[in-house]
């Protein structure tokens, strides 16, 4: 039985003073009940802060970015023993704004993820197709080399240490979710396509659907027999929509 994992990703949001009172409002509403895990990926710049509020607590916190490398010259990069000397459980890595926008490409993609776990952090790979690719039937192709980059490169047992996260592009930010049945079944294909070198470990990765998630989509997402949580981008900016989706989970 694969355990639920809501993340929140809070992107390039907030005040110090805003995003501290929104950690606060999320952990009063963590009463323990809850039967999931849960974590937020806070901007770089509230991860000190944010590193002794969860202490203690059962919110654990995240990075949006690891940098492919231990350290040296790679102006605005962090790097993972950077970020675990702040009790950093996750760091996303190849989040759709990162290869859109900056052009990170699935090599790339692929050295973060690495780096997260030589540093202890457990990358959380986003992967998934644009509007286009979608229309041209490529979801799948996309997939199966947005997946390849990584398993080539730091081998199929990486992904015991590792969880996925399915945000088809189209989804994020636009209020466009997958339909339950479609983002089951890109789920799915995915499970298989690890099943093909390891089907023990396919039964265990947590594969996680980010796109539009809100409190009201978010149980029959969380329903599907492949979706163990959600990556979770606007809904995570108000305490009482990011609770909302920890308890549908
Ligand atoms: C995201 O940025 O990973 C995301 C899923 O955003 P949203 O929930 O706003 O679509």
């Amino acid at each position: 039985m694969r355990r639920s994992l809501v993340i929140g990703n809070w992107k390039m949001h907030g005040t110090r003073a805003s995003n501290s009172e929104l950690i606060a409002a999320i952990l009063a509403g963590l009463n323990g009940s809850q039967n999931c895990d849960a974590a937020v990926c806070v901007p770089f710049t509230a991860i000190a802060e944010a590193a002794e509020a969860v202490a203690g607590t059962s919110l654990a916190l995240g990075s949006q970015n690891v940098a492919d490398a231990d350290q040296g010259a790679y102006t605005g990069e962090i790097s993972a023993s950077m970020l675990t000397e702040y009790a950093c459980r996750y760091a996303l890595v190849g989040h759709s704004e990162r290869r859109q926008l900056y052009n990170e490409t699935n090599e790339l993609v692929a050295a973060r993820y690495e780096h997260a776990i030589k540093g202890g952090i457990i990358p959380v790979l986003c992967i998934g197709e644009t509007d286009e690719q979608r229309e041209q039937n490529k979801t799948f192709d996309v997939i199966v080399e947005q997946l390849s980059a990584v398993i080539d490169h730091s081998g199929i047992d990486s992904f015991a240490k590792a969880v996925i996260a399915y945000e088809p592009v189209w989804a994020i930010g636009t209020g466009k979710t997958a339909t339950p049945d479609q983002a089951q079944e890109v789920h799915a294909f995915i499970r298989k396509q690890i099943a093909t070198h390891n089907s023990t470990l396919a039964d265990k990765v947590q594969i996680l659907y980010g796109g539009s998630v809100k409190p009201d989509n978010a149980v029959d997402l969380f329903g599907k027999n492949d979706i163990d949580g959600g990556l979770i981008g606007g809904a995570s900016l108000q305490a009482d929509s990011f609770l909302g989706i920890i308890n549908a989970a």
